[in-house]
Order: C-alpha cells, then structure tokens, then sequence
C-alpha cells in the first residue's frame, strides 16, 4: 500500500514531507524493536510509555512509515487514535484478501485450539494465525496485516474482557467460521452480571457470523449449556462437537488417557471415524482437540487426515500445561502462565490420571476474580484435597491461605504447605524433589510461579 492509500483507509493524513507514493510493503508491529523493514511501526500512548518516541528507533531499524497520533519529523500518518486506526486498516486490508476467516473465543482454551487449527487447516492451505495470545483490540489487526493475498485461512484468536469487544472484532474482520470454546469462569471479576454476561460477551462472535447461505458456520460446544444456548441467535449453520457420542456431531469415543497425562480418543465425524493420540499434557485438550476438529470438517477436511494432522500437532506456546523433564527424572508441567477455576480443575485432573512416584500440586493465585475469588481459591483447596496428590504447595498471601485451609478442612492423605512466592516455594521443593516425582506448576501470570520453573529446571 502506498502512504497515500493508508492515509485515506485509516481517515488520516500525511505529515508534512510524507511522500505519498511511499510504498510499505510489510506488516505492522507496535514494538520499534520488532518492526518488519518495509513496515508501518504504530506509535502507541501507553500508560508507561509513548510510542512517539521511539519512532526514530523504529524507521532505524527499517520502517517505512509511522501511524502517529502527532506530527513526527518522520514518515507518517497521523490519525486521531492509532488503535483505531489500526483497525480501520486491517479492515481495509482484509477486504482485499480471498482467506477464509476463522475466529475462535471462550473462556479457556483459545491459544490452544488456535494453535492445533492452524497446523490441522495447513494441510489444506496457506495459514495464518494469531501469534500466542494476541487476541484483543491490538494483537487481532496485527494478525490480520499479516495476512496475504497467498492466505488461504485466517485463523484469528478472539478475546473479550467484556461486552462489545467480539462485536468491535467482528465488525473489523468478519469471520466465516465462528468457533465458540466454553464459558467459563475467567475473568469473571470484570462482568458485574456474572456469568450470563461473559456467555452475552461471548455470543457476540456467533451474531455477527454471516448466515448459513453465505457461508456463516458456528462450530459450537454441545455439551456446555451456555454455548448451545447460542445456536438461536446465529444465521450461521451451527455445526455441533461433542465429548459424547452423537450422529450428527463430531465427537470422540474411546476416550484414554496415557499415563503421561495425554488424550486419545477416536474422532467421529459425520463423514468417518479415525484415531488420534495428542502430544499435548492435558484431559482438556481434549476439547480444544474435538473444536479444532470440527472447525476443520466444516471447512471440507477429510476426517483420516484431521486426526493424523491433531496426532502430529505440537504445543506452540510455553507455560501451558508444558512438559519439562528433567535429566534426574523429575517430570515439571509448567502452567503458570494463566489460571482460572476451571483451568485448575482440568489440571488438577490431569495430575491425578498420570503415573508419578508422588504428585506434587504448587498452586497460586487466581487472578482477577473480583468478589468471586475468596470462594474460588476455598473451591481449589478442596478439589487440591480430593485430587490423589502427595503434597500441594499454596503460593502466595490470604488467597494461598485459603487454598491452604480448605484442603486442610477437606482432609485427605496429602501434606500442605503455605509459602509466601515462587522463592520460597522453590527453598521447600528443591532438596526434596526424587526421580518420578511429577509436579504441577500453576497459577496466574501475576504469580510469577515461572521463576519457580526456572528455578526447579536449573536445580536438577
Ligand atoms: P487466554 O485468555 O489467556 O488467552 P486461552 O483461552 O487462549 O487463554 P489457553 O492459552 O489455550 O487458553 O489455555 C490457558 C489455560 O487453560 C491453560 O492453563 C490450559 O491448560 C487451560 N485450558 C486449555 N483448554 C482448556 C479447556 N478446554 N478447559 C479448561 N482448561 C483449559
Ligand atoms: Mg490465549
């Protein structure tokens, strides 16, 4: 695009000496020390920092235009709000592209089930796909000015920290398919209605999808009622999945899970059955498998080559239920870096269907919860409690304590500690961890439990 044609995209106008026949020829990055030469570096005013000055680091290092809310002695564009102008583009852009889109949201699992239909979807086509978690008003228009005339899918994570932020997605780049994972329990502090509001957040993917005859999917959970709950309100073709055995849903049988913590299961569609083992720690990526799945199948993949692409697909992102095992034999899952009550549980679960000497749960806080969170961290104790662990370690202040104190009220045949941080957790683990110990390192990122996991790496 030329400068000329960003400027009339993005509702701006060139700063004085911008030639407007420069031509940018790359993406879009809001960090100048990862911009594409080529590129457009857009200058943000964070809370911390202002973009604006690092414009000259950012045309340094080779990009060719800045998205400014001032005049720059740079080339640039100057719009009133880089986010939305940001926006403005990548709506622009994408109305160029001959990609399917696909748009994936819910409460756990988006990373995950992004990641495993974007390596499913490249045996069919071009892919691309959001990179880790970039999912909110910035990272989603990034991905999109990724995005090239060569893409076949657009494979785009969706996340909403409250109403109206699918429905601004949405109605930047809309997708074809809609893919609606779960409403759980994340981030429920921020939604005063609770969790009939996350679900209305939620919903707003599958009412901005196009209808059936335009070829509009919503590939939604069946067996989560606030999710089915969602199949009226699309103009989409709603096609289902399913943990349970269904004619008309894709859906699993035969479930297992191997005693390093991994799903197998034969996946059934409509069209076929074929088997498939994840190389993915974790029963709930079961789910994200059987979403990934549909997603594919309502895209026209065939099911045989669905279930060997989900057996191959790898994990793609750390600190998700990430397996390090170390040369002494002690086996560390590494999740720390997201939590919430229904992430717990999955884990929790996990920990207890895999074969360890001990089990060992380090658990921390979970993060903006709001009023919800003094019950929520009691609820983890006693699942922490019931699960077949050895010994949990609570990290953190009151709400450790918690967790804590409720396992100790639960009862159970498991020692429990309470530690303040990572530094002292790591002080009462590392002496005593033995070959074939196994253990769970989770909580919110705010927790910083990944030094521990770089500690207890380090320590072997
Ligand atoms: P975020 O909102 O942080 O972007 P996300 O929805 O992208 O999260 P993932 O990154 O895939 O989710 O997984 C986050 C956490 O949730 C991890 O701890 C993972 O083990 C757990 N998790 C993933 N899928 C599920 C699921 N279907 N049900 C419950 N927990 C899950
Ligand atoms: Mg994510």
């Amino acid at each position: 695009m030329t400068a000329a044609a960003i400027a009339e995209a993005t509702g701006g106008h060139l700063v004085a000496g911008t030639d407007p026949l420069l031509r940018v020829t790359a993406p879009a990055s809001i960090d100048s020390r990862r911009v594409d030469p080529g590129g457009v570096f857009a200058a943000l005013l964070g809370r911390h920092t202002d973009g604006h000055h690092h414009a000259p680091a950012a045309i340094a290092a080779g990009a060719a235009l800045v998205l400014s809310s001032r005049s720059l002695a740079a080339p640039a564009v100057q719009v009133a709000d880089v986010t939305i102008a940001l926006g403005a583009l990548a709506r622009h852009v994408a109305s160029h592209l001959s990609a399917t889109v696909i748009g994936i949201t819910g409460s756990n699992g988006k990373t995950t089930t992004k990641d495993l239909a974007a390596q499913v979807l490249a045996h069919h086509g071009t892919v691309t796909a959001t990179d880790g978690s970039y999912n909110n008003e910035l990272g989603f228009p990034l991905t999109v000015l990724r995005a090239t005339t060569d893409t076949r899918y657009l494979v785009l994570e969706m996340g909403a920290r409250g109403r109206r932020h699918l429905s601004y997605l949405c109605d930047l780049v809309t997708p074809t398919v809609g893919v609606v994972l779960n409403v759980g329990t994340a981030h429920l502090g921020q939604y005063p209605d609770g969790q009939a509001g996350i679900a209305a957040a939620k919903s707003e993917l599958v009412t901005g999808l196009p209808a059936a005859d335009h070829g509009g999917v919503a590939v939604l959970n069946a067996d989560d009622p606030l999710v089915a709950a969602m199949a009226p309100q699309t103009r989409a073709r709603a096609l289902w999945w399913s943990h349970h055995p269904h004619p008309t849903h894709v859906h699993a049988r035969d479930v297992r899970l191997t005693s390093d913590g991994r799903a197998g299961f034969t996946l059934h569609t409509p069209e076929g059955a074929a088997p498939v083992t994840l190389s993915l720690t974790g029963q709930h990526h079961l789910s994200n498998a059987l979403a990934a799945a549909a997603t594919a199948h309502g895209l026209g993949l065939d099911t045989t080559l669905i279930a060997q692409a989900l057996t191959n697909a790898r994990p793609r992102s750390t600190g998700r239920m990430q397996t390090i095992v170390r040369d002494d034999d002690v086996t560390l899952i590494h999740d720390a870096y997201n939590a919430n009550p229904d992430s717990m549980a999955a884990a929790l679960t996990t920990l207890t269907a895999m074969t360890a000497r001990r089990r060992i749960a380090v658990l921390g806080e979970m993060a903006e919860l709001g009023a919800h969170a003094a019950h929520a961290h009691r609820h983890l104790g006693m699942l922490a409690a019931h699960a077949a662990l050895d010994l949990l370690v609570a990290v953190g202040d009151e709400h450790a304590a918690l967790i804590a104190d409720a396992a100790r009220t639960t009862g159970g045949n498991l020692d429990i500690l309470a530690v303040r941080d990572a530094r002292e957790a790591h002080e009462v683990l590392h002496r005593g961890l033995r070959p074939g110990d196994l253990v769970l390192i989770k909580a919110s990122r705010a927790a910083h439990l990944e030094d521990l996991v770089t500690a207890l790496s380090d320590s072997r």
